[in-house]
């Protein structure tokens, strides 16, 4: 299949919206990472996406929707305060919430739950592809699955190049990590993905909200040095990230750098000086993550030492993504 890459201007979005009415694949550009959308209405669109991804089955899609009243579509009962109120207060925007799932929406993007998540997002292209398809947009991330999300229509091109028709290009994506995922469904509120809406953002609007133990698993645990296993890996560059915490972290880390066999590379969040060995800094502890994720393979990394950041803001939804992208692989260095 010839995978056509497209400047997202009027044009396209409407041959875009056209390809999602007839049940075809497109990457969109959102404000959080590249979707890859189809239309959430109509069973037989669905099980492209996950081919297109090499996604399990059993892991659900988002909806997104454009206007307040596409969600009553997706629903089954009116939503509670608590999500009332998240949704005046971070809609549009990188919130999904999980709702009771309505009648209309194929099994297939809920994995089967009888739960739905559904997002409204702020991307301008995004919201003019939802409105032309006249449709809620089932779309999962655009990345070939266990690979890093992707934040630029080139990423997009490099795990879907020839699997998909087509690929609206819109720029850079702004928040560069997934959307927060909340469950209201429960009696209180629950992060089950940590994302561009931080913790305490939510706190402010609803109180107190629970962080699902899965956020950060094994770090919890304090897990001394080894993963779990691969199937926990996810977001992943090929080389072998190695997360190394605590006191000595950067002491170790040169140690680790050095003693390493093969190409190695130290991912540091903070200003420590690690003098000439190979550092990929980020300064913003978001946006740029997975794009370094992917620099790594294309540099030729096969050994990743990095630091870990603080879990306040959006350091949660860094080191989440971080976890999995190590494996779980930590070591602590008092
Ligand atoms: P992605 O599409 O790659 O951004 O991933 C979507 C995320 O939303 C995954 O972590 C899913 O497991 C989660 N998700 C989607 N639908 C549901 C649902 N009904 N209940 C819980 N989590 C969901
Ligand atoms: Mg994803």
């Amino acid at each position: 299949m010839f995978t056509e890459v497209c400047r997202a201007d009027d044009a396209a979005i409407a041959r875009a919206a056209q390809l999602i009415r007839e049940g075809a694949l497109v990457a969109f550009p959102t404000e959080t990472v590249y979707g890859l959308g189809a239309d959430a209405l109509n069973a037989a669109a669905i099980p492209a996406i996950f081919e297109a991804k090499g996604r399990p089955s059993d892991n659900p899609l988002i909806s997104h929707i454009a206007d307040w009243d596409a969600l009553e579509g997706l629903i089954s009962e009116t939503p509670n305060e608590t999500a009332c109120r998240v949704m005046q207060a971070f809609w549009p925007g990188p919130l999904t919430l999980i709702f009771l799932k309505g009648k209309n929406v194929p099994d297939a993007v809920t994995a089967g739950l009888d739960t739905v998540a559904v997002r409204f997002p702020s991307h301008p292209v995004a919201q003019k592809l939802i409105r032309a398809a006249g449709t809620p947009i089932a779309a999962p991330s655009a990345n070939r699955s266990g690979r890093p999300s992707p934040t630029t229509a080139q990423h997009v091109a490099e795990d879907m190049d020839g699997r998909i028709p087509m690929i609206l290009d819109g720029g850079a994506c702004g928040v560069g990590l997934e959307s927060t995922v909340l469950d209201v469904t429960g009696e209180r509120p629950r992060i089950l993905r940590p994302g561009g809406i931080t913790k305490e953002m939510l706190e402010e609007v609803i109180g107190e909200v629970d962080v699902d133990e899965g956020v950060l698993g094994m770090l919890r645990e304090g897990a001394q040095v080894r993963s779990p296993g691969m199937k926990y890996r996810h977001y992943a560059p090929m080389g072998e990230i190695t997360i190394v915490t605590g006191e000595n972290a950067s002491r170790h880390i040169a140690q680790l750098y050095d003693e390493a066999k093969g190409t190695a590379a130290i991912l540091a969040f903070s200003d420590a000086d690690y003098g000439t060995r190979r550092v990929y800094r980020l300064t913003d502890a978001s946006g740029e993550l997975f794009s370094v994720l992917r620099r790594f393979d294309e540099d030729g990394i096969a050994q990743i030492y990095a630091e870990d950041v603080p879990l306040g803001g959006m350091g949660l939804a860094v080191m989440n993504r971080l976890m999995r992208a190590a494996a779980f692989r930590v070591i602590r260095a008092e």
